[in-house]
């Protein structure tokens, strides 16, 4: 029975982590009874109701962008997922959450106290970007200077640490639900073929890429004319689609150049030699390694586990909690 756990509560996932394993992954998504309020599903059984539930039941996201945009349903949540993996233990965890690193304090005393009102003995909050450069593997104490770029769903986190902490950061909207979005919209100008955000996801997944492949992949989308209002199918290639996410592509670059500008010149001479290391869904994208090397000239890593850096992050500060304390945020 874990005492310690850390959690990633995300706009798409929630993770929790012990130690350096993955205990606990499912979406962030609560079913609702609207008649009287109650909890129907959470998790992988409440998103499978997302668009297809009736009028008396919701299925809702409750984390917008990081950050809770529900919190009486946030806090439902947690509760059924810590209740999972403490399998009803009599003893309450210590718990170890990430957030964003550009939230209020009014944020930050949401977060904790979600936690606490779902059962954890204690809160500790660590930043985002620190939790995935810990579950990347960087050792973030060191007098050294490093790169992370979370690129998650809705916001990429750029950060340089260095000395267990924070020395500059920025976060830019534009993340995987971007390229999603950039998709939807030049199917819809190009061939006037409107789609669904999962069909826009699944065609990013397949055939999307940052620089050109050695063989361009085509793929078959099934989508609604939008002139006609009838189903249509429309074959497109991985060129094409990596001209729709250029722009998106472009402002991830951009940020990072902008924290490189801030960054003291010390650190950024680390980082010529350390490198940038990517976490996030977002990281996954073909390609993208090579192509913010082509435009920034530093090396680029992809860490091992993207979509898990900030939950393996997060498991390994609860685990060594006394050890981390100088890392937390706000205490
Ligand atoms: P968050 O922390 O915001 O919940 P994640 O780090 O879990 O986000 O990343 C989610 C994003 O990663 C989504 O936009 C998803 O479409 C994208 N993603 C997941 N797998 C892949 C893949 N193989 N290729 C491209 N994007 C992916
Ligand atoms: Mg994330």
């Amino acid at each position: 029975m874990p005492l310690e756990i850390g959690i990633d509560l995300g706009t798409a996932n929630t993770t929790i982590c012990q130690k350096e394993t993955v205990i606990l992954s499912e979406p962030s998504v609560v079913a609702i009874n609207e008649v009287d309020g109650s909890v129907v599903a959470v998790g992988s059984e409440a998103k499978e109701m997302l668009g297809r539930t009736h009028k008396n039941l919701c299925a809702i996201t409750p984390v917008k962008e990081g950050v809770i945009a529900n919190f009486d349903t946030t806090v439902s949540m947690l509760k059924a997922f810590i209740k999972k993996v403490t399998k009803n233990s009599f003893f309450r965890p210590r718990v170890v959450m990430a957030i964003p690193a550009c939230v209020s304090e009014v944020e930050k005393r949401a977060i904790r106290e979600a936690g606490i009102a779902a059962g954890a003995k204690e809160v500790f909050l660590i930043e985002e970007p620190m939790a995935a450069a810990i579950g990347a593997g960087i050792e973030v104490a060191r007098p050294i200077g490093s790169m992370i770029v979370d690129i998650g769903g809705g916001v990429t986190e750029i950060a340089v640490i260095s000395l267990g902490g924070i020395v500059v950061s920025n976060s830019v909207k534009a993340a995987g639900n971007s390229f999603d979005e950039d998709i939807i919209g030049y199917m819809k100008r190009k061939y006037n073929l409107s789609l669904g955000t999962i069909t826009a996801e699944e065609v990013k997944i397949q055939i999307g890429s940052a620089c050109p492949l050695k063989d361009e992949i085509t793929m078959e989308v099934h989508g609604r004319d939008s002139v006609s209002g009838l189903p249509k199918n429309v074959s497109v290639n991985s060129a094409e689609i990596r001209e729709a996410i250029s722009e998106s592509l472009e402002i991830i670059i951009e940020g990072i150049k902008s924290v490189l500008e801030k960054t003291p010149p010390e650190l950024a001479a680390d980082i010529y030699e350390t490198g940038i290391v990517l976490s996030g869904g977002g990281a996954t994208l073909r390609g993208l390694g090579m192509l913010i090397n082509k435009n920034i000239d530093i090396p680029v890593y992809i860490a091992e586990e993207p979509l898990n850096c900030v939950a393996l992050g997060t498991g390994r500060a609860a685990s060594e909690i006394k050890k981390m304390k100088g890392i937390f945020v706000g205490d």
